[in-house]
């Protein structure tokens, strides 16, 4: 589903971000990037996004390599990809219906889909009731579950989570963990940055460990 050729990343003056990266990531598979601040992580997730493109080496999404795809097909390649962010993104001046609809109101769905898709991706987030409220009036975990229902709402194979749980306590980070194993379970292919070691080591998933861009660990290969 995803696969990374010796592909090198770097950015203009901060030298390399990635290094000689190779891996490959089967479809349904659910696996775990983690590695010190600084060691590559997002950079990684930006490149199946194509929000970086690499500098050397291949990325390769469904068989297809990205890295010379063209400008105007990149929103096709992202309504593939869920991407989920630390800081969820909202915008405080929408609703929580506007804020998981507007992946699909770009794309000129008509309103009776849009309606149908976004109250099926609340309600697997548990926010079915919260449709009307402002993400301001919501907590730190349900704003991200809003986050995440916009993320699916597209019904994309792929999600990419970058820390997701970061600013959430133990808790409500389990929730946003079961919710992963769930889209797992449906054979969604999930990629999660996460520096949190200890529950990594709990969850039995597949590990990628970046240290300063290079690949030093593969749990999936040992
Ligand atoms: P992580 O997500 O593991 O914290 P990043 O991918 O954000 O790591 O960063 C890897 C390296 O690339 C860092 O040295 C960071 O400063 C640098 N970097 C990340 N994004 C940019 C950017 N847009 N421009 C320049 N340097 C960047
Ligand atoms: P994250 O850990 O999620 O990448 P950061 O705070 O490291 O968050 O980065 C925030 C944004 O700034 C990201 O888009 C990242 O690519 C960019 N960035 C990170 N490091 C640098 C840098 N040295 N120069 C320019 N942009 C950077």
């Amino acid at each position: 589903m995803i696969r990374f050729e010796h592909v090198n990343k770097r950015y203009p003056e901060r030298g390399e971000a990635l290094k000689d990266l190779s891996f490959e990531l089967a479809a349904g598979e659910m696996a775990f990037l983690t590695g010190h601040s600084g060691a590559g992580k997002s950079t990684l997730l930006k490149l199946i996004g194509l929000i970086e493109r690499p500098t050397r080496g291949q990325v390769v999404v469904d068989g297809r390599s990205i890295g010379d795809l063209p400008r105007r097909r990149i929103p096709f390649h992202r309504r593939r990809i869920g991407m989920i962010f630390q800081d969820h993104r909202l915008l405080n001046d929408r609703t929580v219906y506007d804020n998981v609809a507007l992946p699909l109101a770009i794309t000129g769905m008509p309103n009776r889909d849009i309606g149908r898709r976004v109250r099926a991706a609340l309600d697997q987030v548990g926010l079915l009731a919260f449709e009307r409220a402002h993400p301001v009036a919501l907590s730190g975990g349900e704003q991200q579950r809003v986050g995440i229902a916009r993320a699916i709402v597209g019904r994309p194979p792929i999600i990419l989570a970058d820390e997701p749980t970061g600013n959430l306590d133990p808790e409500l980070a389990s929730e946003i963990y079961d919710l992963f194993e769930r889209f797992h379970e449906v054979g969604v292919t999930l990629m999660i940055a996460t520096h949190d070691q200890e529950r990594i080591s709990r969850m039995a998933y597949r590990i990628l460990r970046l240290h300063q861009g290079r690949l030093i660990a593969d749990s999936g290969n040992w």
